[in-house]
This record gives C-alpha cells, sequence and structure tokens, in this order.
C-alpha cells in the first residue's frame, strides 16, 4: 500500500531550535545506525521511518559507515525516501557523516579534505540526494590540520552540498577551536553531536558550555545508553535485544549487577513519575538547556511511540534530579 503521511503529525512533537540558527529540530530524532542495514529486513526498516515521520519526527541521522556492511543503511533509506517519501524531501532534516574508516587506503578514513569531500559524493549517491541538511565530521583526527577538515566543511556547503555543517565526538576544547575555524570561515557550526546519557555525563564537563557559549545545538546520541536506560534487561537479555545481537557496542557484560541495581532503582523512579524508564531517561537528557534533541535508535514502533509519549512529562523537581543523582552515585 502506498505511504500516506499523517495528516496530524505536527501536532504533538516539541520542535526547538538549533542553538542560535534558523533551524529547528524535533526533540526526538531517529538515528539509523542500527536496523538499517542489510542485515535487517527493509519492510521493518520502512515501518519504523514511516512511524517516525508521522509522529513528527522529521530528523534522520546517518553515516557512511552504518549497516552492517557500511554504506547499506544509506542505500536502504535512499529507496525508502523514493518509494514512501515523494514529494516529501522538504519535510526532512537529513544528516550523514565521515570520519570512521569507510574504504581502504589513505584516503578512506578521518578528516582529509580528500576524504570528506570523496565520502559525502558517495552518501549522496547512495541516498539518491542533490544535498544532506547536515553534514558532520564524525570524529577529531589527530594528524589531520583542523584547519583542512574545517576547510573542507566549509567547501562542502559552498558547493551546495550541505546546507549546515556539524561535529561529532569533539571534546570541548577542539570543538571551540573548530566552532571558531568555521565561524571565521563563514560558515557556523550548526550543531555537535556527542554521547550523552545519564551513564555518560562526560558533556557536562566543559562540552555544553561552549556549545550554549558559542550559539550551537547539541544532539545527544545514545541518550539510552543503546537501551541499558529502558526496561529491556530488567528481567534478563531478550533474544532480539542489542545485547543478544554479538554487538562490540553493547555486550552482556556491561550489564553488571551494579549497573542493573541502578537501572531498577531509576525504573522504580520514572514509575512514581508516572512514565517509563526510556521515557524518563530522555526527559533527563532534554532537560539540559543546551541540548536541541535526543538522538534515539530503535527496532521497534512501540520504541519510538515510548519516546513520543515522552514529551507528556518532561520535567523534573529539583528533588526528583537530587534523587536521580544519588542513584547514579550509588
Ligand atoms: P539509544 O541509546 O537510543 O539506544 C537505542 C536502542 O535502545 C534501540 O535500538 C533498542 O534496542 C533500545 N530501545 C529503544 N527504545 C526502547 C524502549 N522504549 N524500550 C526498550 N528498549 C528500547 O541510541 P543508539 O545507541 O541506537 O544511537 C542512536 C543514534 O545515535 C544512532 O542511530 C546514530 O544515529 C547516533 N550515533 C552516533 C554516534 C556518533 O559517533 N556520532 C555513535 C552512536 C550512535 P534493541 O535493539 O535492544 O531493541
Amino acid at each position: 500500500m502506498v505511504y500516506q503521511a499523517d495528516k496530524n503529525r505536527y501536532q504533538s512533537m516539541v520542535y526547538q531550535r538549533c542553538g542560535q540558527s534558523g533551524l529547528k529540530l524535533p526533540a526526538i530524532s531517529l538515528g539509523l545506525w542500527h536496523n538499517f542495514g542489510d542485515t535487517t529486513l527493509i519492510e521493518n526498516s520502512r515501518q519504523l521511518l514511516h512511524r517516525a515521520f508521522d509522529s513528527g519526527i522529521t530528523h534522520f541521522d546517518l553515516a557512511n559507515n552504518y549497516g552492517p556492511p557500511p554504506g547499506s543503511a544509506e542505500r536502504n533509506f535512499g529507496r525508502i525516501l523514493q518509494e514512501d517519501f515523494h514529494g516529501l524531501r522538504d519535510e526532512l532534516i537529513i544528516s550523514s557523516k565521515a570520519g570512521y574508516t569507510m574504504w581502504e587506503g589513505p584516503y578512506g578514513d578521518w578528516g582529509s579534505r580528500k576524504y570528506l569531500i570523496a565520502s559525502l559524493d558517495q552518501s549522496l549517491k547512495r541516498m539518491g540526494l542533490e544535498y544532506v541538511d547536515i553534514f558532520y565530521h564524525h570524529r577529531p583526527d589527530p594528524e589531520t590540520p583542523l584547519r583542512e577538515t574545517m576547510r573542507a566543511l566549509d567547501h562542502i556547503v559552498r558547493q551546495g552540498k550541505a546546507l549546515y555543517v556539524a561535529l561529532s565526538n569533539y571534546p570541548a576544547e577542539q570543538a571551540r577551536e573548530a566552532i571558531a575555524i568555521l565561524e571565521d570561515l563563514g560558515t557556523p557550526c550548526l550543531i555537535h553531536q556527542p554521547k550523552f546519557s545519564m551513564f555518560e555525563r562526560a558533556p557536562e564537563a566543559g562540552l555544553l558550555d561552549v556549545l550554549q557559549q558559542n550559539g550551537v545545538g547539541c544532539i545527544a546520541f545514545s541518550p539510552l545508553a543503546g537501551g541499558q536506560l529502558t526496561d529491556r534487561y530488567l528481567n534478563g537479555i531478550p533474544a532480539d535485544s542489542r545485547a543478544a545481537s554479538g554487538s562490540r557496542f553493547l555486550n552482556p557484560d556491561q550489564l553488571t549487577e551494579e549497573t542493573l541495581a541502578k537501572v531498577r532503582q531509576l525504573n522504580a523512579l520514572a514509575e512514581r513519575r508516572g512514565q517509563k524508564l526510556s521515557q524518563m531517561a530522555l526527559a533527563w537528557v532534554l532537560q539540559h538547556d543546551a541540548v536541541t534533541s535526543v538522538l534515539i535508535g530503535a527496532s521497534k514502533i512501540a520504541q519510538i511511540d515510548d519516546a513520543v509519549g515522552m514529551l507528556a512529562n518532561r520535567h523534573f523537581s529539583a528533588a526528583e534530579l537530587s534523587e536521580i543523582e544519588a542513584i547514579l552515585r550509588s
């Protein structure tokens, strides 16, 4: 059946301004790192994209290497876009990235102008797009001069292949420097994408301040710590979960008794707030002033519905915030 986007799709989502830019992002964005490669049935990926867009999630986040195999998430996304999202391109914010290993040899990794420009051309071809809305440098390169990488981003915008550029995984001081170079070149940095959740607090130690001081947005990746900050693992490891999939990003060894004890206490607090733990975990990230959007992953439609349901209760009392700190420290 032909996909018809829900007419009410803009009614419940919250859209937040990205730093001091003109762009607003949905408070919840969908990442295609898992569940969109060739190892997933394309019909499942398709249903996830439909449900997300029907819920007002206008932002889909990709990267050259998402799959597996690398590149397949962009290719599958491009196919679904072409088949189902015809006429909707101007309602979508699509991002891609380059910075991790993509092809063999010295030009398929890190941050040279050679790599970034070639990689974006490949991404555009895979997705069947003329431009991406946001193009990221995926991680800092310890060898390439920062100015070369930033000039490549500036060039990409001037070529019309990206509307905005962005950084990911840059620590605070390097982010400050990169943001200043981009400003100087006349192509401001739109947003930074750090890992940020109740279990990953590093951005609070300086990065969020740098972003706010410079009018740059923040989109937090893995806000559920890959599923740990949900009820997914409260009663063992389900066969269809990320931890059971052999993923090197979430293996059963990470689900220690110490972690699970925290998850149980957080779950009890979420219940008292009348929401699921996944919803409380997303709301907790979003209540930081610097944060524009939480970038979730989903393997099931119900997980997207859970995330959107969070919008009904995004606020915390001071007592609840202290209780969360006490649990995380315990
Ligand atoms: P999350 O922390 O949101 O984890 C998502 C996983 O949690 C889901 O796949 C699902 O796992 C589980 N889950 C989600 N909702 C629920 C729920 N309501 N109840 C129970 N379990 C739930 O994010 P990801 O780690 O997937 O990362 C999100 C996105 O961030 C990526 O797709 C990518 O776009 C971006 N990213 C960026 C990186 C970078 O370097 N810039 C690095 C990593 C991610 P299950 O499979 O078990 O169902």
